[in-house]
């Protein structure tokens, strides 16, 4: 059933499996361009530039373990940039692009954090931003170069040029983190790990011939680079890529791809199936076949039930399968993927009693309409585990809410250069994911950031359920609002800020929103704040930042940097 059954956890790798393909296949990865023209750049001839890149960097005096920054937006760029720094052992390290070329300032300083970070001797850039990031050779210590992507892609191929040999143990690429809870820490990913999580994630989703994969995620993420491009190259997986800011302008764009290209497997977080049901007109809709769709993974933050009730409603007369929905959850410390929800079941979610679980940690179903509501993340892959451990990391019963720990062959080596950091998160029992949930008979469900948890009166609340009671008031854009808590007069006092529609009596909305949160959650609230549309703050991959948020509470700076992120138009 699988396209290339030699395709295991022990090898090949990523540029070795991509250059046997060469021969085998004539298909490869459709290309979207920012005017919506497409191209179809087949697997051989990805290979071939890649050796090209491979040739050029060496020239350049590229060496084994070097790392190099890519800041790259065109999709097919990034891939071959990406791949050519790997086939020469060297340390690609994917950042994110600037969303405007008029904001640079905080831009340059986030990403020469994340060279500096790196170490990275090389960045490499497409011709447009060369001149302006050619001013992180001043700022970052390590960095000697800047290069252009036509520099290093130029074709240059001697016939006798053999690429280096990979060792499954050597450090394959550095992925950032989101930087939802703190600044982006660099994972270390090895090739073996890589190898592991792929492998897992491929058998479990059943992988063969008959599929094709369809994305707009940005590569700079892991969901989107390994997901989609590294693991499809290795599997000479038929897939379509759609730059990110196509997607943002014209979430339509999203079905009507996977319509026009018969894809069966798409993947994106909870935000973008509530954008693109809001901006699907109907008459595009009513065009579409869905029927092919077989796996739609949503991940990468949590999924509200009702944006995925809304999704599947909208969508099924286009033939779209409730069952074709499967809820993911992974992290870059374990390379990529942790759990799914099981393939051809619609996805399943739990209420559980209220009280028990905001008193005593404990998750009870329950049928009562103001009960808690957690979708399932399912189950690990195959030889992978899960645990709930409590604080002194002893693993916990069934329904008690603890921390997801994780044990595996697929967790990275650390956090690069980072031991104080990596000793935390990377422990001798297993990876500390620093995400809180509960276990039902081995199917995780997470209810939330162990860092973002609000206490207040010993209770223990996870924001995310307040920040879904607030958005149910009209006027408050969904999936636009952060709940924390600060300490007011000795004790802990919790404030909402969120993003509003225009032209609202703000007075009115703050009545609403105590009176909800009162009757709802049970608290009063200290203080709400309302910002503008595209105001609060979201990492480059548009997830909330919560301690970001208090902190700019905290400084009033609360709106002021009026930047525009991935997911920044959400508002389910
Ligand atoms: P940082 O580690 O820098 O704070 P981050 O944790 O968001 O940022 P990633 O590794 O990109 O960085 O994201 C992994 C996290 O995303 C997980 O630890 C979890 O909190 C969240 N996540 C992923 N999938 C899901 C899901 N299905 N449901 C809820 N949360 C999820
Ligand atoms: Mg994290």
């Amino acid at each position: 059933m699988f396209l290339y059954p030699d395709r295991n956890a022990n090898g090949p790798t990523i540029v070795e499996a991509l250059g046997a393909l060469k021969d085998e296949h004539s298909e490869g990865i459709v290309f979207y361009a920012d005017d919506l023209s497409q191209k179809l750049v087949s697997f051989a001839e990805i290979y071939a530039r890649v050796v090209d890149s491979a040739q050029n960097l060496l020239n350049k005096g590229l060496k084994p373990g070097e790392r190099v920054g890519i800041v790259i937006p065109n999709p097919e760029e990034f891939v071959i940039s990406f791949l050519g720094v790997l086939a020469v052992r060297a340390v690609p390290v994917p950042m994110y692009p600037p969303f405007s070329l008029g904001k640079l300032d905080a831009y340059i300083q986030n990403a020469a954090a994340i060279l500096q970070k790196s170490r990275a001797s090389l960045l490499v850039t497409d011709s447009k931003m060369q001149r302006v990031l050619w001013s992180l050779v001043d700022r970052v210590d390590s960095l000697e170069r800047v290069i252009e992507y036509r520099d290093l892609a130029k074709p240059s191929r001697t016939e006798n040029f053999v690429l280096p040999a990979v060792e499954l143990d050597e450090i394959a690429f550095l992925q950032f983190t989101s930087g939802s809870t703190s600044a982006p820490k660099g994972v270390v990913i090895t090739h073996r790990a890589l190898l592991a999580n792929m492998d897992a994630f491929m058998r479990a989703y059943e992988i063969g011939p008959g599929d094709k994969a369809l994305s707009w995620l940005p590569l700079f993420h892991d969901l989107g680079l390994i997901g989609f491009v590294l693991a499809t190259c290795w599997y000479g997986l038929p897939t379509v890529i759609i730059p990110t800011a196509l997607f943002v302008r014209r979430p339509s764009l999203w079905m009507q791809a996977m319509h026009d290209h018969q894809a069966t497997i798409s993947c994106a977080p909870n935000f973008a199936f509530a954008l693109a049901t809001r901006r699907t007109p109907a008459d595009v809709r009513d065009g579409l076949d869905l029927s092919r769709v077989r796996m739609l993974g949503c991940g990468a933050e949590p999924t509200h039930p009702d944006t995925i009730d809304s999704f599947l409603a909208n969508f099924e007369a286009c033939g779209l399968r409730p069952e074709s929905m499967v809820s993911v959850y992974g992290l870059a410390e374990n390379v990529l993927g942790v759990s799914y929800s099981p393939l051809r079941e619609p996805l399943k979610v739990d209420s559980v009693d209220r009280d028990t679980y905001l008193n005593e940690g404990r998750a009870l179903p329950s049928m009562e309409a103001e009960s808690l509501r957690y979708v399932s993340v399912g189950f690990t892959y195959e030889g992978f585990e899960i645990q709930v451990i409590d604080e002194e990391g002893r693993p916990l019963a069934d329904r008690l809410v603890g921390e997801v720990l994780v044990k595996g062959p697929s967790i990275a080596a650390g956090y690069f250069e980072d031991p104080l950091a990596s000793a935390e998160a990377f422990t001798p029992a297993g990876l500390r994911t620093g995400d809180m949930g509960y276990l039902v008979g081995g199917e995780l469900f997470l209810t939330g950031r162990k860092k973002d948890t609000i206490i207040i009166n010993g209770r223990n609340y996870d924001p995310q359920s307040i920040e879904w009671v607030v958005q149910e008031v009209d006027g408050v854009r969904k999936g636009n609002v952060v709940a924390f808590s600060v300490l007011a007069e000795n004790s802990e006092s919790l404030v909402v800020v969120a993003e509003t529609r225009s032209n609202l009596d703000e007075e009115e909305l703050k009545k609403s929103v105590i009176t909800k949160v009162r009757q709802e959650i049970g608290l009063s609230l200290g203080n709400i704040v309302f910002l503008e549309a595209g105001t609060l703050p979201k990492t480059s991959s548009g997830k909330l930042q919560r301690s970001r948020t208090k902190d700019a509470y905290l400084k009033s700076e609360l709106g002021s940097e009026g930047k525009r992120t991935l997911g920044a138009q959400a508002d389910i």
